[in-house]
């Protein structure tokens, strides 16, 4: 595998602008604001070969524009409007080699969050946006209960050593409601214990992996005793199916 890093640059007060870089060149997921990417570009002297973007909200795509304006790079992204700037349109299973780094990157198409939001999922990592977070996952705004839950279990699905790098570091809320969610789980102490540490130290709690998220995610474990247990103690009825599991958790998360 080429030699390449993957670095967080932090945009506004909690996304992450994930950074695949090696000594000369950057690819940038997800640039929602130009300006932290151009200062890492200036003082690493690192020239941009891509843009990738997995939805076309404000906060993953508003730095497009500015950037492209400097450097005319390819942009991967979904079939959306929304997102004007998109050179390389991408459907479902749709292979691509990220420029310069030759790391084979295929489309998932995951919609929930958006009704058009993709992942990128190559090199042994997930780039998922605001489908799946660490202990969490994106509000349902444009997609339902169904899609979400069929999106997730896709992404489920990933090798368990698949490091998930996600739009926003929003890992310690999410623990604290998957811990009222799954009580029993002591995984959730464990990973809220490292999360805690790390923030500390100002550190990002991402990249999560698909096994830590099988292990702690409650939108992945709807299928568990507990979950479904909890799940229907606040519908005050016994849910039967994955999906209503999903859809009850979600609407509680929203109000927790
Ligand atoms: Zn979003």
């Amino acid at each position: 595998m080429a030699d390449f890093e993957v670095v967080p640059l932090r945009a506004f007060s909690d996304n992450y602008i994930w950074t695949i870089r090696d000594a000369g060149h950057a690819a940038v997921v997800d640039p929602g604001d130009a300006a932290p990417v151009i200062d890492y570009l200036a003082r690493e002297k690192l020239t941009l070969v891509a843009i990738l973007n997995t939805h076309h909200h404000a906060d993953h795509v508003g730095g497009n524009a500015a950037l492209l304006a400097r450097t005319r790079v390819p942009v991967f992204g979904p079939h959306d409007d929304r997102i004007p700037e998109v050179t390389e349109r991408l459907a479902d299973g749709q292979r691509f080699m990220l420029p310069h780094f030759n790391i084979e990157m295929e489309t998932l198409e995951i919609p929930g969050h958006t009704r058009s939001h993709i992942a990128f999922h190559g090199g042994g990592m997930l780039f998922c946006g605001d489908t799946l977070f660490a202990a969490g996952c994106g509000r349902l705004f444009e997609g339902t209960p169904r899609q979400m839950h069929d999106s997730l279990t896709r992404l489920a699905r990933l090798p368990d050593d698949t490091r998930v790098y996600c739009g926003h570091e929003y890992t310690l809320a999410n623990i604290k409601f998957a811990r009222a969610a799954e009580p029993g789980n002591g995984r959730l102490l464990e990973l809220e214990q490292q999360a805690q540490a790390l923030r500390a130290q100002d550190q990002p709690t991402l990249p999560s992996t698909i096994a830590q998220e099988k292990a702690t995610n409650p939108f992945l474990r709807v299928t568990e005793p507990a979950i479904i247990d909890s799940a229907s103690a606040r519908a005050a009825k016994k849910l039967f199916d994955p999906v209503s599991v999903l859809a009850e958790i979600r609407d509680w998360k929203n109000n927790f």
